[in-house]
């Protein structure tokens, strides 16, 4: 008892732990605050055919405009957010702008440019998921199949059979899907073959690897000949080099993302980059 009181005590008294406990408050506070307050944005990161370069879609990530502390990356408060319950309203949003966004740059003369969002394990649990994606679709005047939602492997293990049902339902609806970070978690290929996706996402890990680990560079090769005998095409993420991207290639990888290509760009700036393309494809 002894020791805990003065464990106890030293915390009291620790100014980098109340330091600490304040930030982690104040950002628990401004997160709670951030979906009213319009803090958050998409941005978007193009993604790339592998054989001729050309821009197959773009995939959307959250960013959180936090007043005087900049952008913040999706790391530092997704996982608080998603334990804070509050995905269940960010989502939607995303998939709201998301599809605000496609129809921005079909008036603006790109036609129908396809937009990938990531669901988070509650929303994927969620009751709303069907109206609020069936909503904005219809909302924006979008084709279903313009919108991919991406889900993790461990998204899927949690609870197979209900997540099965649930991706069957945006499947029907002519939603996209893809299975992202794929290699990476706990999954079984006998769900694998269950599952209504199109596309597997090679994780950066594997791809990091490819053009100097004669090991991650047979995992590629492996998993792609995997994805297309399912007929699944592959998406490898993380592209960082010429030399990856051309690994890639001659293995028979379908699309690429990643810095080598483009960063995720915010609204204007992809607009510009899709506009470009399209003048000088
Ligand atoms: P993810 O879906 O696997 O997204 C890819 C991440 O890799 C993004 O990080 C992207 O910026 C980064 N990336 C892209 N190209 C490269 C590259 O060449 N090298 C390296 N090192 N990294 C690259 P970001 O934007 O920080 O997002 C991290 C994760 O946060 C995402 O991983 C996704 O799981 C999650 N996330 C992002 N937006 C959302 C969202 O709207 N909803 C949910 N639920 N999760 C999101
Ligand atoms: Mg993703
Ligand atoms: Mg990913
Ligand atoms: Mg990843």
């Amino acid at each position: 008892h002894a020791k805990e009181r003065g464990r106890d005590r030293c915390q009291r008294y620790s100014p980098e732990l109340a330091a600490a406990t304040s930030r982690r408050v104040d950002l628990e506070h401004d997160l709670r605050g951030a979906l009213a307050a319009g803090q958050f944005e998409l941005h978007y990161q193009p993604k790339l055919s592998a054989r001729d370069g050309s821009v197959v879609g773009l995939e959307a990530l959250l960013r959180w405009r936090r007043p005087g502390l900049g952008l913040v990356p999706p790391s530092d408060f997704i996982p608080l957010a998603e334990q804070l319950g509050l995905l269940v309203q960010i989502g939607p949003w995303v998939v709201e702008e998301a599809c605000r966004q496609m129809a921005r740059w079909r008036a603006d003369g790109l036609g129908r440019v396809g937009v990938a969002v990531n669901l988070s394990p509650s929303e994927l649990r969620s009751a709303q998921l069907m109206d609020s994606v069936c909503g904005s679709v219809q909302r924006h005047g979008i084709e279903p199949g313009q919108l991919e939602m991406e889900v993790t492997e461990s998204m899927m293990m949690e609870e197979p059979e209900a997540a099965i049902a649930i991706l069957q339902e945006l499947a029907s609806e002519g939603v996209h899907l893809s299975i992202d970070d794929f290699g990476t978690g706990y999954s079984s290929m006998a769900y694998l073959k269950r599952l209504p996706v199109d596309t597997l996402k090679l994780d950066r890990h594997f791809v990091t690897g490819i053009a100097h680990d004669a090991r991650d560079a047979d995992l590629c090769a492996g998993i792609i000949a995997l994805a297309h005998k399912l007929g699944l095409q592959v998406v490898a993420e993380g592209v960082e080099t010429e030399s990856q991207a051309q690994a890639l290639r001659e293995r028979d990888c379908d699309v690429c993302q990643g810095y080598l290509f483009s960063r995720p760009l915010p609204a204007a700036e992809a607009t510009a980059y899709l506009l470009a393309r399209m003048a000088r494809p």
